[in-house]
């Protein structure tokens, strides 16, 4: 007998609606720590009879607890209160950098439990890298017992392709069209979701940290690498070919130097610590001096770029005044690009030049940087300056703390003005680990839009 369309059509419809209405329910428990079901059914519109329904598998699940009834009950039984569980399930994440590999189980919290690492030998090829990757993974899930583990995330730095998880290069690694996914699902033997690290740190930092509630969001990263991701209405943008947010690989000086990518001149060549290190390499081969020149060559690293600025090495102050300008620049241009609510900054180039003036470049003539309002996530210091480049390379060039104390100091907020909109710029709120957390997040935010749905 053939079965009639319609009822399975009807079928499908209903399990969806049921998902989407668990997902509702546990959200409003974990965005209010008073939620009730009384409240959840004020809130969503649900029948009594559904709403208690959907509590009682959350709890049967453990995804949510039974705390003590709350004093304001007014008449009558007073509401029990509902609260989030955010141990009862763990994805683990994985990500890969430049130097080393790190995995970790993380609750739907976004903590990570015991995160377990191991240095990325220099020049190391993909396979090896996989394969430390899966050796700290198997690690890491002996951490908990298999069934609160939903599934895996991971991060690594260069072009990935959504879903398919193929990283089509990455520069820094040296890698180039590795079916990340395909190779860490034969290893650990279960499902694998691969995407872009500083995707992943989006996706962290939407969840979790900076960007929490925000719609709009635009997110900048410069450390070993440069790169960028956009969340719009709030969801993670990937693009048609998975590639969106390539900030790093933006044109910023036609036929400039070459980039990993193969492209010349893109910000990347400038702005980031791998960039850094090549212009340094490059003006001392070209015979400019520079107490770099005394540095081994191994220990050629941004740390040693910057204390050589704070020395009062031109050479340096110049290279990481040009990246402070360029990365002013990108925000600038992202937000007249995106328009978005919030622009998220991180990375070790950020924190590390303390590169004055940094606020220059944003003073284009679209964006403008204004005092103002106090920022959620610990922001912003701005000031309007006026300077041009040349001060930058001049001035107090490492006396006053970090590109982020200067782009984002102090006691007060900032915002970019471009037109009539008002733009918060902040720090990422997650740290170091945000990239490692955003891997886990992969798989915690696709849990979280539809519960009980598991990954393995
Ligand atoms: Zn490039």
């Amino acid at each position: 007998m053939r079965m009639d369309t319609r009822t399975t059509l009807r079928k499908v419809d209903g399990r969806l609606m049921q998902q989407a209405n668990r997902a509702m329910v546990l959200n409003l428990v974990r965005a209010d720590p008073s939620a009730s079901r009384a409240a959840i059914v004020r809130q969503t519109g649900l029948s009594p009879a559904a709403v208690s329904g959907i509590v009682e598998r959350l709890l049967r699940d453990g995804l949510v607890r039974e705390e003590a009834r709350t004093a304001t009950g007014g008449v009558g039984r007073r509401p029990v209160r509902l609260a989030f569980n955010p141990e009862a399930r763990l994805a683990l994440g994985i990500a890969v950098d430049v130097r080393e590999v790190a995995a970790a189980l993380v609750d739907l919290g976004g903590t990570p439990l015991r995160i377990h690492r191991a240095d990325l030998p220099p020049g190391a090829d993909a396979a090896t890298g996989l394969e430390l990757a899966a050796r700290l993974a198997r690690r890491a899930l002996r951490d908990a017992v298999p069934t609160r583990v939903l599934g895996v995330g991971m991060a690594v730095p260069g072009m990935v392709q959504w879903p398919d998880g193929v990283n089509l290069f990455s520069p820094n690694l040296g890698w180039r069209d590795v079916p990340v996914r395909a190779l860490m699902e034969q290893r650990l033997d279960r499902p694998v979701l691969v995407d872009n690290e500083v995707r992943a740190l989006a996706l962290a930092e939407h969840h979790y940290g900076a960007a929490r509630g925000v719609g709009t969001a635009v997110f900048l990263d410069a450390g070993y690498g440069v790169g960028g991701a956009a969340i719009l209405d709030g969801a993670l943008y990937r693009g048609v070919h998975g590639a969106a947010g390539e900030l790093g690989h933006n044109t910023v000086e036609p036929g400039g130097p070459l980039c990993g990518c193969g492209n010349r001149g893109c910000l990347e060549t400038f702005a980031s610590a791998g960039g850094l290190i090549a212009r340094v390499r490059e003006a001392l081969a070209a015979g400019r001096a520079s107490r770099l020149s005394a540095v081994p060559d191994e220990r050629l690293t941004l740390d040693a770029i910057v204390a050589a600025a704070s020395a009062g090495d031109a050479l340096a102050r110049d290279l990481l005044a040009r990246a402070a300008t360029l990365l002013g620049l990108a925000v600038a241009n992202a937000v007249d690009n995106w328009d978005p609510e919030l622009v998220v900054l991180s990375g070790s180039v950020l924190r590390a030049s303390g590169s004055v003036r940094a606020l220059t470049p944003i003073t284009h003539p679209c964006a403008t940087v204004v005092n103002a309002e106090i920022g959620s996530a610990g922001t912003v210091g701005a000031e309007v300056a006026s300077a041009g480049a040349e001060d930058v390379a001049a001035e107090d060039a490492m006396g006053g703390g970090t590109l982020f104390d200067r782009l984002l100091a102090a006691e007060q907020g900032s915002v970019l003005e471009t037109g009539r909109a008002r733009v918060r710029v902040v720090r990422a709120a997650l740290g170091a680990e945000a990239k490692l957390i955003g891997a886990a997040t992969l798989v915690i935010a696709d849990y979280l839009a539809a519960p009980l749905q598991t990954h393995r």
